[in-house]
């Protein structure tokens, strides 16, 4: 790794763009390395799916933005045109022109009448259409008014979940006829547990509800037959006959958009273990639509640090003995926890819903019976991680926020090592542990799913990095490391990721709802032992965390009750704890920390601009794959958009 790698190269609005490196690309075969090149190209050909997927004027508002930042000929060194710009790097990194992370329409600071100058200065002769004026009053209402496609992913479930919602994957579709239309597709199924809906838009004509398939022969085929493109040439790469299969079937998927294939898929690609690279590509999370049921875009290409990947064996080779000591009620525990197969990876690339934000850690694939008969593959990004860790080290953030020295030194002592733990552990073995009661499906929690899920991986990993066996496996040096990754979550839960909600606003985003609930409710429970103390300095607010082991307690009381909402599908349970602890923020506190984050002059927010590979060749034969690594987002995004625009 290179000591003296710029991480981040820039700052704008309350985005971070970092890079991160790709340690150990050069020591791969010249074999590995061009399958790396072919997955990677196939993983940059479905991003204009993402940003249609997101909302269906994202397309038309990108190419317009970017052919006045192309063309433009007035004055480029002013307030105005860098707010522009601005507010383009903005959707870029968004995939759109909703907040990545709060899901809100952001507005831009400069006014119609400049938009109306941009227009009027750009060169529009190789704008593609009859009605330019009739586009551009379109796309000014999207940009201006904020009462237009304000929210992309609505999780208010007092109204109706897909009104409230700009995203692009109901046409003309209410909450309950979305919901009746899927209900009936699984009881026609009977045993066959499909993932219905995962890959298609939900459409209504004529008065008829009928889906879009998104395939080959389908909805957007000019991109998902480049995909395939890409994964036919990786298919010669393949490093043995398992991967081939996992390729094989994928282009199968594509090619019919038959789900019965992406789920012969997912069990190929939960059985190909030995395989130094990896890959996912296709439609996989569901956090883009309220109702949980639409996989977005997304790839992330990657291979296997086989160094840090004996950390995650250990845990991996333990999964039995956790999960049989695990605080939750016997009846909701799995008897044999089955191929819980853990490794840290190193990325190569990422794509669609991965970039320019990502992951830090992933565990697949969705489908819970699948996980249940055949394992979920878990991962840590160990070089993102490392990459954020780097440059938060000058942000001065856990010296404002941290209650006393003590707790500053152990996070810049440990927190590191016990960060990554946790990942580990929440990925590896809270996901993957519990048991649903029968008949009941995740999606019985309808919009409480996704933090439910979250908050039971989180609990489980944090009650068991106390754990003396943490030690024992010799996954921490000490107790001490395990505090810092209780203060970093207390701090976090309660304190730091308020900064990325707006004054006034609740927690919408599932993990941050899954954060404060945990941290929020295990404050009022052990306020009577004073196991948090809050205090209050100078008119600055502290968390600390006063005695360890009863925290370590109350977080498996938790996870005992968390764990019983998702085997049993209670629905009440679920909301009524959402509601109380993950989603109203103590208006007070919230002004004084964002007041204080203001003075720091950061951004909360992160994402990376991707390496870039090329091959190099010697006369016809190709001899190397060299990589390279840009620093322009900018940039990268005009190539982006330029070579893979295929919507
Ligand atoms: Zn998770």
């Amino acid at each position: 790794m290179n000591n003296n790698f710029e991480y981040q190269t820039e700052q704008f609005a309350d985005i971070r763009i970092l890079r991160y490196q790709v340690p150990g690309f050069e020591g791969l075969t010249l074999n590995q390395k061009l399958l790396i090149y072919f997955l990677s190209e196939a993983a940059h050909c479905g991003r204009d799916i993402l940003w249609d997927q997101n909302c269906e004027c994202n397309l038309l508002v990108r190419k317009c933005l970017e052919n006045i930042y192309l063309s433009f000929k007035g004055e480029r060194d002013n307030a105005n045109f860098r707010d522009f710009e601005i507010y383009l790097k903005r959707i870029w990194f968004s995939n759109g022109i909703h907040h990545h992370y709060s899901m809100d329409k952001f507005i831009p600071r400069f006014s119609k009448v400049y938009f109306d100058e941009l227009i009027k200065l750009s060169d529009w002769s190789e704008w593609n259409c009859d009605n330019l004026n009739d586009q551009i009053t379109a796309i000014k209402e999207v940009l201006f008014d904020s009462s237009v496609l304000s929210k992309r992913v609505s999780l208010d479930a007092e109204n109706d979940l897909l009104e409230g919602s700009a995203n692009n994957y109901y046409q003309g579709v209410t909450q309950p006829e979305a919901e009746a239309f899927y209900k009936q597709k699984s009881e026609e199924a009977g045993d066959n547990r499909i993932s219905f809906g995962l890959n298609s838009t939900l459409v209504k004509r004529d008065g008829k509800i009928k889906e879009d398939i998104w395939s080959v022969e389908g909805k957007y085929a000019e991109a998902i037959i480049e995909i395939v493109k890409w994964l036919e040439k990786a298919l010669d790469y393949a490093e043995n006959d398992k991967q081939r299969f996992v390729i094989e079937k994928l282009i199968a998927f594509y090619r019919t958009g038959d789900l019965q294939m992406f789920d012969d898929y997912s069990i190929a690609w939960v059985k190909d273990l030995d395989s130094r690279i990896d890959f996912v590509n296709g439609f996989i999370e569901v956090y883009g639509d309220s109702l949980g049921i639409k996989g977005s875009w997304e790839s992330i290409v990657n291979f296997k640090d086989e160094e840090a990947t004996k950390r995650t064996q250990i845990i991996g080779e333990n999964a039995q003995w956790f999960e049989d000591h695990s605080p939750v009620d016997p009846q909701h525990k799995k008897e044999t926890v089955k191929g819980v197969s853990a490794k840290v990876i190193t990325v190569a690339m990422l794509g669609g819903d991965c970039h320019p934000a990502t992951p830090i850690g992933i565990n697949l694939p969705n489908a819970d019976w699948i996980r249940e008969e055949y394992g979920s593959k878990s991962v840590t990004i160990e070089n993102i991680t490392h990459a954020y860790h780097m440059s938060s080290l000058k942000s001065g953030m856990l010296e404002e926020f941290s209650g006393s020295q003590e707790e500053v030194k152990r996070a810049k002592e440990y927190g590191y090592v016990s960060g990554n733990l946790h990942t580990d552990l929440h990925e590896c073995l809270g996901h993957g542990s519990g048991k649903m009661m029968p008949g009941v499906v995740s999606e019985d929690l309808k919009s409480y799913a996704s933090t439910i899920e979250e908050t039971r991986a989180d609990l489980f990993a944090l009650y068991f990095m106390l754990d003396d066996k943490t030690i024992e496996l010799g996954l921490l040096p000490n107790k001490e490391a395990a505090y810092a990754e209780y203060d970093a979550y207390i701090r976090n839960g309660l304190v730091t990721q308020l900064v990325r909600v707006e004054s006034g606003k609740d927690i919408e985003e599932s993990h941050m709802r899954n954060r404060q609930l945990i941290a929020a409710w295990t404050f009022e429970k052990g306020k009577e032992n004073k196991t948090i103390e809050k205090c209050v300095v100078g008119g600055k607010t502290y968390f600390s965390i006063k005695d360890y082991k009863r925290l370590k307690e109350l977080f498996g009381q938790l996870l005992k009750e968390v764990q019983r909402i998702k085997s049993e599908g209670d629905y009440e349970a679920a909301m009524r704890l959402v509601e109380a602890y993950g989603v109203k923020i103590d208006t007070e506190l919230h002004e004084e920390i964002l007041e204080r984050y203001k003075l720091l002059g950061l951004a909360p927010y992160a994402g990376f601009i991707n390496p870039e590979y090329n091959l190099v060749r010697d006369g016809e034969s190709i001899v190397d794959v060299e990589i390279t690594y840009p620093n322009d987002f900018a940039d990268q995004m005009i190539k982006y958009s330029n070579e893979y625009a295929y919507l």
